[in-house]
């Protein structure tokens, strides 16, 4: 039987020669192999800034941080993501305030929604552009400015993903990517964020290593040799073998990328007309990073039999996303409750991921969707 697999990575020489290039060097913390990823990784996305962190949250946790959310703020977010995004905002203390998403079949949050839900307790704008499809950014930003809020993209799902020509998370005030071992770009762990503003980038680099005036690698290169704490930080640096395998990976991006973007494509060709099910992002013209492919299920079809009977066929499946607003922890803190983001809820229920890399083969897509058409034929 087939075994398929959500997703898989493209790696191959290059990478296991890059990284033992860095194990032989012995420099494996923050270095100049992160300098050459950080450098390149902002000339791809056209920012001044892009730093290297430890994880996607990492960059998240510091965007609102050094944005000034705090407690008191309240920052405005999808509940269609992984819980992270949330949770970024509430380490600062701030509450979470989820607006609903576009329509039924569109995931991206919604710009009316977002103008519902601000108060003057209102700090910030978290977007999330699921799958790599961008959210309405030119209405986000006009809102954004018109109510002074600042705007944080949440890219994890975009490296690469494009709207009017400019790379998503180079948008907003601040952009995070994620490069953990299911995203686009693979790094293990790791993560980067983006920023065009040099005050923002200078507070970022501070706090991202434990709030020091110079770090080991100054030292080191015999800048300074003793330091200051200004401000409380973190330890949130990455290091020289995920820098080395993100060199790699940013290398392949976009080709990889286009590999998606055509199995994505096949999909859409070949369930077409499958009964039952309905397939979001369908004439999406702005380039995408097509990080996933989400299907909605009709009422009629029990999504654990539908996922279940792609189990049985050796073909893994998941959900993008479980809604935060109804995980117990937010319910019991925040006294959020089902009924409250309808449109959410519908695709929190109805949502299957099906697999998508750059591995797969055109006749791997071709055998998912006719074991699809066939669990479908069986329902009617
Ligand atoms: C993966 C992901 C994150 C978190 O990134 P990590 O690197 O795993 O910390 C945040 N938001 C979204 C939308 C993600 O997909």
């Amino acid at each position: 039987m087939k075994r398929i697999a959500l997703s898989d990575i493209d790696f191959n020489s290059e990478e296991i020669d890059r990284v033992s290039d860095v194990i032989k060097s012995k420099w494996i913390s923050m270095g100049e192999v992160t300098k050459e990823f950080e450098q390149k990784f902002a000339d791809y996305l056209g920012v001044k800034h892009a730093l290297g962190v430890a994880s996607g949250t990492a960059a998240l946790h510091m965007a609102n941080l050094v944005l000034d959310v705090k407690s008191g703020d309240e920052v405005i977010l999808p509940s269609l993501t992984f819980v992270a995004t949330a949770n970024s905002a509430i380490y600062t203390g701030a509450k979470p305030v989820f607006a609903d998403v576009e329509s039924k079949y569109n995931f991206s949050i919604s710009p009316k929604s977002i103008e519902e839900k601000i108060t003057k307790k209102t700090k910030a704008i978290i977007v999330v552009h699921y799958a790599g499809y961008s959210c309405n950014m030119k209405q986000i930003m006009d809102i954004a400015k018109e109510k002074n809020l600042f705007v944080i993209e949440d890219a994890a799902h975009a490296p690469g993903s494009e709207v009017s020509g400019k790379k998503l998370g180079s948008i907003g005030d601040i952009g995070c990517f994620s490069f953990f071992s299911n995203k686009n770009l693979v790094a293990g762990e790791g993560g980067m964020i983006v920023t065009n503003d040099d005050k923002l980038a200078e507070k970022i680099k501070k706090i991202r290593s434990h709030g020091m005036t110079s770090l080991s690698w100054d030292r080191h290169k015999g800048h300074a040799f003793s330091y200051d704490v200004t401000d409380l930080g973190y330890n949130y640096r990455t290091n020289e073998i995920a820098s080395a395998l993100g060199l790699c990976q940013l290398k392949k991006l976009d080709k990889n990328n286009e590999k998606r973007k055509e199995l994505s494509i096949l999909y859409r060709k070949y369930l077409e007309n499958a009964k039952g099910i309905t397939l979001p992002y369908n004439n999406v013209k702005e380039k995408s990073s097509c990080h996933l492919f989400p299907v909605i299920l009709d009422e009629k079809i029990s999504r654990v039999k539908f996922m279940e009977f792609l189990k049985k066929n050796g073909i893994q499946s998941s959900i993008h996303y479980p809604p935060i607003h109804l995980f117990s922890y937010y319910k019991k803190r925040f006294g959020f409750k089902k009924g409250m983001l309808p449109l959410t809820e519908f695709i929190g229920e109805r949502e299957v991921t099906l697999p998508l890399h750059p591995l797969l083969k055109d006749e791997d897509i071709k055998y998912i969707a006719e074991k699809i058409i066939d669990f479908c034929d069986t329902v009617k």
